[in-house]
């Protein structure tokens, strides 16, 4: 009689292992479609900790990143402050179009001219101002020290500070006196010359026990502060994304008509490092002629190509000579570009947060593709000119940015995940006690009434009547980028260790190796692979 256990053992040992998964090749050759939620990745080996895996990774053929995260040229996400998180963080934001080409330019040169520590942009009043002013600016801003110059504005010669100390024991009656009469002025101030480094000007700081430093230049112009309280919180970004005179690098939407000529000329007056490309379908004639445009013009400035998401749209824009493609059509989550008002099955539903429960009726523009054979498709193709692939639109969760950068994006680029953030543009508001920002799709009826920017991403100018391609919505406050970003940066790190791979280069070359293996998850698996069978929970992600 055979030894118990014998019928499990095979011949050979454990050398043999037998074929398990899908590679990227198989899982997304089938011909279906799939998103982010249709398969998993299974693990890998660990022998380094999470903390070791490197993220550098190529936003465009000249630009490397060492987070691989963008933020959305969306006007509800990102303006100067969110690109200057953004950049400090290891990645890079793209500023919006959806406003003057003089506001989109400004913006850029305010991520490039940032300087940690420097505010460039600081609250400036005019000897003429009164004494309530500051009380007013003070509610508003929470902060005191205020530098007055005579024009009232940045670059007016520095007459005078005014701070809590001028004013605290002013009785109600001379609210009303002239700032003149009041403030510290300006030859009893300490200042800093303007090519002063910002060491030097902790030193001043600590010194003169002040808690704002006025920068002036030769003409004694103001041209930024120094406040005490910055210097205190003052961090390390040792990831921060800098071109080689060591500003943060920033990025710009631009669209394809005859005037973003202009507009291209003042972003690159303002130093922006690339431009996106800003069609929901770049495979046009018009965008080739830009990007030729551009590379006669600008030859130094990288140039994104997009949206698209297939390697025969892939192609024409790598002819025309682009630095990266931009890919996602129909995957953001304000997105209705596929289906303008989609009936929705309930069971699909409750596994999809971003549909709103109101929509309902018949497909519309039915054109797009799932982003994770899009992702996939295109990347595989344009790898062999090396032209980075941009994953745009559709990322919930970090699961989904590991799945991208897995499927061959070099980076991934988000909306809505990184609104109502407090570096993203607009004021939070309550709803139901819930602290809210809004979020819409820049082809959204709201945001096309505002500006022709975002009107053009989504139609000609000869279009009469107005599709729209996007909704207008709200998001929950995540908080900082200084907080969210990190937990993001941490969750890759810890997907990548999961699967094995020590750094985005070898999770790639692990997939295009076929070594990377998925698997499709049913409806059933998508249910299991989420909390389920409690009574409540509370999800707090970090
Ligand atoms: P999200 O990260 O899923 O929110 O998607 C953001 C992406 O959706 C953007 O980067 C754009 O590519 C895309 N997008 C922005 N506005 C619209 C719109 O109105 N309709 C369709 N897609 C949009």
């Amino acid at each position: 009689m055979a030894e118990p256990g014998a019928e499990f053992l095979i011949s050979g040992g454990t050398g043999y292992v037998p074929e398990d998964g899908l590679s990227g090749a198989q899982l997304l050759g089938a011909g279906d479609g799939l998103t982010y939620n249709d398969f998993l990745i299974l693990p890998g080996y660990i022998d380094f900790t999470s903390d070791q895996v490197d993220l550098t990774s190529a936003l465009t053929k000249k630009i490397r990143l060492k987070t691989p995260l963008v933020s959305s040229p969306m006007d509800t996400v990102t303006e100067a402050n969110m690109a200057i998180a953004m950049a400090l963080m290891g990645g890079i934001g793209f500023i919006h179009h959806n406003c003057t080409p003089e506001f989109q330019a400004n913006q850029v040169r305010r991520v490039k001219k940032y300087e940690q520590g420097f505010i460039t942009d600081p609250v400036v009043m005019s000897p003429r101002d009164r004494v309530r002013d500051v009380f007013e600016a003070k509610a508003r801003h929470g902060f005191c020290g205020i530098p007055i110059t005579d024009s009232g504005k940045l670059g007016g010669k520095l007459v005078g500070i005014i701070s809590s100390r001028d004013i605290d024991f002013l009785t109600q009656e001379k609210h009303d006196l002239p700032l003149a009469e009041v403030m510290t002025r300006r030859e009893d101030l300490v200042v800093a010359p303007a090519d002063i480094t910002l060491k030097e000007a902790n030193e001043i700081l600590q010194r003169s026990k002040k808690g704002k430093l006025p920068i002036v230049n030769e003409d004694d112009q103001l041209v930024a502060i120094i406040a005490r309280t910055d210097l205190k919180k003052n961090r390390d970004y040792p990831l921060a994304s800098k071109d080689s005179r060591k500003q943060l690098l920033c990025g710009a939407a631009i669209g394809t008509h005859e005037d973003d000529k202009y507009r291209l000329d003042l972003l690159a007056q303002a130093g922006v490092d690339a431009v996106v490309l800003d069609s929901s379908q770049g495979n046009s004639i018009f965008q080739i002629h830009m990007i030729q445009h551009i590379k006669e013009k600008y030859p130094d400035l990288q140039v994104i190509g997009g949206n698209v998401v297939t390697a025969a749209q892939a192609k024409n824009l790598i002819d025309a000579g682009v630095d990266a493609l931009r890919v996602g059509m129909g995957s953001g989550s304000i997105c209705i570009t596929q289906e303008a008002a989609p009936k929705i099955p309930p069971d699909i539903k409750s596994l999809s947060p971003k549909l709103p429960s109101t929509v309902s009726g018949s497909f519309m523009l039915a054109v797009g593709r799932p982003q994770a054979t899009a992702v996939y498709k295109v990347a595989e193709y344009a790898r062999r000119f090396g032209v980075p692939v941009i994953a745009d639109g559709g990322i919930q969760t970090v699961g989904h940015i590991v799945k991208a950068l897995a499927l061959g994006a070099s980076t991934v680029m988000m909306g809505s995940l990184l609104a109502a953030t407090s570096e993203a543009p607009g004021e939070y508001f309550f709803t139901d006690g819930v602290r809210l920002k809004k979020y819409r799709g820049m082809g959204s009826v709201d945001a096309m009434d505002k500006h022709v920017g975002s009107q053009s991403r989504y139609f000609s100018e000869s279009d009469k009547i107005k599709v729209a391609q996007g909704v207008s919505g709200a998001v929950q406050d995540k908080g900082s980028i200084h907080k969210f970003v990190p937990y993001l940066i941490a969750g890759i790190q810890h997907g990548c260790q999961d699967i094995g791979a020590k750094s985005l280069t070898q999770l790639r070359v692990m997939m295009y190796a076929g070594e990377l293996k998925f698997e499709r998850r049913t409806l059933c698996a998508q249910m299991e692979g989420g909390v389920h069978g409690l009574h409540s929970y509370e999800k707090r992600l970090f």
